[in-house]
C-alpha cells in the first residue's frame, strides 16, 4: 500500500513550520525535490505586484514562550508551532494576566484543542494555547518572549513541468503554507507529492504535458497565475486542486465554477464508481485556490476532488488535525488512489472513432464468440457499446458514461481496438 510510504513521508515533513513564506517552506520543498528530482524551487521578491496582490514581506521565527512569575516556562513554541500566530511580530516584555489573555487565542468549544491562527496582512504579536492552558492561568505577570522578524526576501514555490506528447496540459496544486496540520494540508503536500513521483516513473507514456505546483494558498496561486496566465489559459484541459486528502471518513467533491468542465465530469465519474456516498458541495462551498483559479477572467477547468473537506470536521485549523487521529496512511491512500484514477481519465481524454463502415467482423479478430447463441451477444456487449458510440464525438469518459460502466473497463478494450486497428484516437 502506498499510503505507508505517503505516511511517513507526512511524517518527516509533520514538524517543519511552514508559512506564507521562509525557511521552513523552503526546506519543506528540498525534502519534495528528494521524491520528485525535477521539482523547480522558484522565487518571487517581496514588493512584486502580482495582479491586485503584493508579495509580503518574508517572516522569520526562531524561538517563543511564555514564562510565569516562577520563571517556569508554561507555553513552549518548540513543542508545537502552532503556540505562535502565524506572522506575529517579535516581543520581548513582561505582561499582566489581563494583557496576556487579550493576546492568547484559544477554543472554549475544544478545550484540548490549540487553534491554528494567522494574521498575515496586519502586525500583531500573540500566542494560541489550549482552553484548558488558559483556564489554569493565575494573577500575576507573565514574561512573553517572541524572536521573530519580517524582512525584505521572497515567496518561494515549487513547480513540476512532465513534458507529454503535446503541450496541452494537465494541472495540480496544492498549498504548503500549513505548519503542523494534517488534513489541510500536509495531505495536500505528501499525496501530490507521490502522484507527481508516479507520472514521472510513467512519463515516456505520457500524452499530455502536466503542470504541478506547490504554493502558498491564495498569495502564491495568485502570484503563479500572475506569471503564467497565457500559457495555462491556452493550455490547460483539466485539473484539480488537491486539499484535504488524507483522512478515512469520506470522499468529497466540489466543482469548477462552470461545474461542467472536464475536470467536473471526470471526479464525478470518478467518485461514482469508487466511493458512491460521496458528498456533493457547490461552489457556494469553496474555500482553497479554486477561487483563483475559476475566478471571471481566469475560468480554468480545475475541480476538487476531497476526503473530508476543509472547515468540515471538527478538528480543523486546530492541532487536532493531526497524523495520529485524523490522518491515517489508509486515508492517504484512498486520496492518492482515487486523484490517481482522475488524472489516467484526464490522460485518456480522446474521442475514438471507428474505422470501418458498418460493424466491423469482431469474431474473425478473437473479439467476439464465433458460436453463435441466444446469449453470445452479451459477451462481447461492452466492446459492440464502445463501438458504437465511436463516431469521434464522445470523449471516452463520455462513452463510460453512456455504456454505465467506470472508464477504466475501457482502457483494455482501447488497447485491443487500437492493436486490431479498429479505431484511431482523435485528441
Ligand atoms: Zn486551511
Amino acid at each position: 500500500m502506498i499510503g505507508n510510504k505517503i505516511y511517513a513521508f507526512a511524517k518527516k515533513l509533520w514538524p517543519i513550520n511552514r508559512s506564507l513564506t521562509g525557511t521552513d517552506n523552503r526546506l519543506t520543498l528540498k525534502l519534495m525535490k528528494k521524491v520528485c528530482k525535477n521539482l523547480k524551487i522558484k522565487e518571487i521578491k517581496t514588493g512584486t505586484k502580482v495582479f491586485d496582490w503584493k508579495i509580503p514581506d518574508e517572516w522569520w521565527i526562531k524561538e517563543a514562550w511564555i514564562k510565569d512569575s516562577n520563571g517556569k516556562k508554561i507555553l513552549d513554541f518548540k513543542k508545537n508551532n502552532l503556540h505562535v500566530i502565524g506572522y506575529s511580530s517579535p516581543v520581548n516584555k513582561t505582561i499582566s494576566l489581563s494583557e496576556l489573555k487579550k493576546n492568547l487565542y484559544c477554543l472554549p468549544k475544544q478545550p484540548t484543542a490549540i487553534p491554528y491562527v494567522t494574521s498575515y496582512y496586519s502586525r500583531k504579536w500573540g500566542f494560541c494555547a489550549s482552553y484548558n492552558f488558559k483556564k489554569k492561568l493565575r494573577k500575576g505577570n507573565y514574561k512573553i518572549f517572541i524572536n521573530s522578524k519580517h524582512f525584505r526576501g521572497g515567496l518561494s514555490y515549487g513547480e513540476i513541468i512532465i513534458p507529454g506528447k503535446t503541450i496541452k496540459e494537465i494541472f495540480l496544486s496544492t498549498y504548503i503554507c500549513h505548519p503542523s496540520l494534517a488534513n489541510d494540508n500536509l495531505s495536500g503536500i505528501a499525496v501530490t507529492t507521490f502522484l507527481a513521483k508516479w507520472l514521472n516513473e510513467i512519463n515516456k507514456k505520457l500524452y499530455f504535458s502536466y503542470r504541478i505546483i506547490f504554493i502558498p494558498e491564495t498569495i502564491g496561486s495568485i502570484a503563479y497565475l500572475s506569471k503564467n496566465l497565457k500559457k495555462m489559459k491556452s493550455n490547460i484541459i483539466a485539473g484539480l486542486n488537491v486539499s484535504c486528502v488524507g483522512d478515512d471518513r469520506a470522499f468529497s467533491y466540489l466543482p469548477s465554477r462552470d461545474s461542467n468542465t472536464l475536470a467536473d465530469k471526470v471526479a464525478k465519474h470518478v467518485l461514482k464508481w469508487t466511493s458512491p456516498n460521496y458528498i456533493k458541495y457547490t461552489w457556494l462551498d469553496r474555500g482553497s485556490d479554486e477561487k483563483h483559479y475559476c475566478a471571471p477572467k481566469i475560468d480554468l477547468p480545475i475541480a476538487s476532488i476531497m476526503r473530508t473537506k476543509y472547515a468540515k470536521y471538527p478538528e480543523y485549523h486546530t492541532s487536532l488535525d493531526n497524523l495520529n487521529t485524523v490522518v491515517s496512511a489508509k486515508g492517504l491512500n484512498g486520496g492518492y488512489e482515487i486523484i490517481k484514477k482522475a488524472l489516467l481519465a484526464f490522460e485518456n481524454s480522446f474521442s475514438p472513432v471507428a474505422t470501418t463502415y458498418c460493424v466491423p467482423h469482431l469474431g474473425r479478430r478473437g473479439l467476439y464468440p464465433t458460436t453463435s447463441t441466444k446469449d453470445s451477444y452479451l459477451k462481447a456487449r461492452l466492446i459492440t457499446n464502445y463501438l458504437t458510440f465511436a463516431d469521434g464525438s464522445n470523449f471516452l469518459i463520455d462513452i463510460a458514461e453512456k455504456c454505465n460502466v467506470p472508464i477504466w473497463d475501457l482502457y483494455p478494450i482501447t488497447e485491443k481496438l487500437l492493436e486490431h486497428k479498429l479505431i484511431v484516437k482523435k485528441y
